[in-house]
């Protein structure tokens, strides 16, 4: 039994936004895989309980009229790595989430509660921040678009207002048009472990596929909330693919990186792999994009 003062349940979003007004401490549940294991250890023990795993309106990924794509925040990470949309123009988001947990927990987890837990480590966060995510936000005064890189206020801090629910994730057709990823998560055991440090690399390449014309680079752990690595991409950008570009490009993640020392790996030992991820993250995404680096 879980030690909750009241469940609340809401079907559609207008009624969520409903409940939120009324009840403005409670907690929103969706898959419950964070906020369940938290109340077991006590940690929200005694709190209401907002659900709103049963707006299936907020569930799936389709394309919106100005070509972005839109995963509603119910969307679970089976679904996401199965979806034909996702795996025609953003596959390695799928290959990302395809790395939570374990099946259970991909059964149930959703991308919404991955990334409105605010949390550094969490699997689709550095893919999303690497694809320019922009976070939709529901709430009394209608529809808020927040870029990814904003919705992240502070370590387990998101910007969502009162009365607000995320309704779903855009990834804007600018951003994954003729662009292929590559997610590197490196943890202490393939399954059930969350990342020591996650990469996340998209490129699109010059369309003769000799210089990149556009690098994004993200991580997880690499600091309080997950983050981009500005100067690395603007090294890179319109140069050729060549070795000595990728290690210059994957030294250069260490002005913009600020991982911590914790129980899980040293500061050092964070910022020896996050320089190999990116690199080996540039070589696959290049390679996924018909390119060779050499
Ligand atoms: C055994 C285990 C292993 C795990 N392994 C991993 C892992 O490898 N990688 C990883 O990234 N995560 C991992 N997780 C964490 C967890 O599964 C994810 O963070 C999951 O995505 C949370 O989604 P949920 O729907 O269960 O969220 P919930 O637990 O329901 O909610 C999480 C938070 O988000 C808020 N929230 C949820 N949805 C919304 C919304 N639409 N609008 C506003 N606020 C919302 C809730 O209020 C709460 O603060 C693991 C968890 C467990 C228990």
């Amino acid at each position: 039994m879980y030690d909750m003062k009241e469940l609340y349940e809401a079907f559609s979003v207008k009624e969520a936004i409903e409940l939120r007004l009324a009840h403005p401490e409670a907690q929103i549940i969706a898959g419950g895989s964070d906020v369940l294991v938290q109340m077991r250890e006590g940690k929200r023990a005694g709190k209401e309980l907002i659900s709103i795993y049963l707006i299936d309106e907020l569930r799936g990924v389709s394309l919106d009229e100005n070509g972005a794509i839109r995963i509603g925040s119910l969307t679970s990470f089976s679904h996401i790595t199965r979806d034909p949309i996702i795996q025609k123009y953003i596959n390695v988001l799928g290959e990302a989430v395809d790395l939570v947990g374990g099946p259970q927990i991909r059964n149930i987890g959703t991308i919404g509660g991955n990334t409105c837990n605010g949390v550094t480590s969490a699997d689709s966060a550095s893919t999303l921040h690497a694809w320019e995510a922009i976070i939709e936000l529901t709430g009394p005064n209608g529809k808020r678009l927040v870029p990814i890189k904003d919705f992240y206020i502070k370590a387990s801090t998101v910007d969502i207002r009162e009365g607000e629910i995320q309704t779903a994730i855009l990834i804007p057709q600018e951003s994954y048009e003729n662009t292929f990823g590559y997610y590197y998560k490196y943890a202490m055991r393939n399954a059930m472990d969350i990342a020591t440090t996650g990469c996340s690399v998209n490129v699109r390449l010059s369309p003769d596929k000799k210089a990149f014309d556009r690098v994004r680079i993200a991580y997880g752990v690499a600091g309080p909330v997950p983050m981009r690595a500005p100067s690395a991409e603007a090294l890179i950008q319109g140069k050729a693919l060549t070795m000595e570009n990728a290690e210059a490009f994957s030294l250069e993640v260490l002005k913009d990186i600020n991982p911590r020392d914790s129980w899980r790996a040293p500061k050092a030992f964070r910022q020896h792999i996050a320089v190999e991820m990116a690199k080996r993250c540039l070589i696959e995404a290049t390679k996924r994009c018909g390119g060779e680096i050499k």
